[in-house]
């Protein structure tokens, strides 16, 4: 397994880590099989979606911030109780098939950790399978 570090500089933002997953795949040396992340926090996920277009991953983080107010009533209370809503919301876990040693992305698919409560120190575990 590969542990990436991530270090975040706000409290919500979408960072795409596909060039450091795709080392991680390259210095597995595999070429054919399947590459497992996993994002260990409860205030952080990970998503696949368009990287062309920086503003896709801005409006993911307003819509999410519209859907789970950090305002609004929570029984959890240490203030972050929004970034655990959004990161339940958009998942830990993301899997992608390689092929001949490339992650298998569609044309505009890009792997995104997402922070949900920084700026902190983060990790991204990554497991490749051949
Ligand atoms: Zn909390």
């Amino acid at each position: 397994m590969t542990k990436l570090k991530v270090k975040t500089g706000n409290r919500e933002e979408l960072y795409n880590i596909t060039s450091e997953v795709q080392s991680a795949v390259d210095r597995s040396g595999v070429s054919d099989g399947i590459c497992h992340i996993f994002v260990p926090h409860t205030t952080a996920a990970v998503l696949i979606q368009e990287a062309d277009d920086p503003a896709v991953g801005r409006d993911i983080a307003t819509h999410l911030r519209r859907l789970f107010p950090r305002g609004d009533p929570y029984e959890h209370n240490d203030g972050n109780a929004d970034a655990h809503m959004k990161a339940t919301g958009v998942g830990n876990t993301a899997t992608v098939f390689i092929e001949k040693g490339k992650l298998t992305l569609g044309t505009w698919q890009g792997i995104f950790f997402c922070e949900f409560d920084g700026p902190r120190a983060r990790e991204v575990w990554v497991k490749v399978q051949g």
